[in-house]
């Protein structure tokens, strides 16, 4: 069995919330009871998504809860995390759509708008649209001008569009879906930067993550992650998908009720050792009485095994509870 390695890749879009919180968590406990390594990934090629400051939130956040990760390039004299935009500056993952295109699971999709917004059908309330393959059709050459010509383009992956692809979740048991929902998927957008599916799957495997844990939002879309393994004929890691997080309603978490952020609940006067505990049993318990535990502790303890899929809800009562034992 080779050593265990989690990740934690925010993408710095705003504010560190509760969910995000325990996803790094999770991944810290796993990494840190198995003895492996934690690794922090800044996921930013979205340059549309990304916030000003939202970085410093994330290191912030990570370094009050006590989650130190493991390995990066040099920052300051000290371990910096990997940062999705610098790495795409070196070229990397235009590296990996390359050698996709060579082996014929990916393409060059010259498609403007226009042509893009013909393929759409109404579906119920929604436009959906699937890729048509039309630029799959290009010959070689046809290709090699319009590039020369400087036709703006983007890269594709080439799936199938029939049959069913499944994988099997650690919580959630097996999950599949059909191929045809894979859609051909862009890997490499019209401004040279990666797709956010792509970056994620190419970085998982070059910094070989043997556990991938993530919010349940994802479950749909990993699918579309393994065909790019099978395309590109890497191992698959371990997934475990963290099940939902509703307020005592059963509603998602609301700004206006006090939950939501990190920041918040301290700014509520809630220390971080009682976060962090409280967050640790949103969706795993430990079996027995103690319901207290330092971070310490829990790395000892931590067994994803024992995770839930059922929604966890966020008790105010009982993270106040929580904070006086503190
Ligand atoms: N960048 C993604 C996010 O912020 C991470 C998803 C994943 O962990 O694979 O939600
Ligand atoms: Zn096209």
């Amino acid at each position: 069995m080779s050593k265990v390695r989690t990740r934690f890749a925010p993408s710095p879009t705003g504010k560190m919330h509760v969910g995000n919180l325990r996803t790094a968590l999770y991944a810290y406990l796993i990494a840190r009871h198995a003895g492996g390594d934690f690794i922090l990934r800044i996921e930013d090629t979205d340059q549309v998504r990304k916030l000003e400051g939202a970085e410093e939130i994330i290191y912030k956040t990570l370094e009050k809860a006590g989650l130190s990760h493991d390995e990066g390039p040099d920052k300051d004299g000290g371990v910096g995390p990997y940062v999705q935009s610098e790495r795409q500056a070196q070229g990397i993952y235009m590296k990996y759509a390359k050698e996709l295109i060579d082996k014929g699971e990916a393409y060059y999709c010259f498609c403007d708008q226009e042509r893009l917004d013909s393929l759409k059908v109404k579906s119920g309330d929604v436009m959906i649209s699937h890729y048509d393959k039309h630029c799959l059709s290009l010959s070689k050459e046809e290709v090699q001008e319009k590039l020369d010509a400087g036709v703006p383009y983007v890269i594709r992956q080439n799936n199938p569009t029939e049959g069913t692809t499944s994988f099997t979740d650690e919580i959630y048991g097996e999950i599949t879906v059909d191929n045809i929902e894979l859609d051909d998927m862009i890997l490499i957008k019209s401004d040279g930067y990666p797709t956010y599916n792509f970056a994620n799957v190419v970085d998982d495997h070059l910094m070989g993550i043997t556990h991938v844990v993530r919010g349940n939002e994802y479950l749909s879309s990993t699918p579309k992650y393994n065909r790019l393994y099978d395309a590109f004929g890497w191992e698959k890691p371990v997934y475990i998908h963290c099940p939902l997080i509703t307020d005592e309603d059963h509603q998602k978490l609301s700004k206006r009720k006090g939950h939501s952020s990190f920041e918040d609940l301290l700014e509520q006067g809630f220390l971080p050792e009682a976060i962090v505990n409280f967050v640790a049993l949103l969706g795993w318990s430990p079996g027995g009485e103690q319901e207290i535990f330092s971070l310490k502790e829990l790395e000892e303890i931590f067994d994803y095994h024992h995770m839930s899929k059922t929604p966890a809800v966020f008790d105010m009562k009982k993270i106040s509870w929580m904070n006086g034992e503190y």
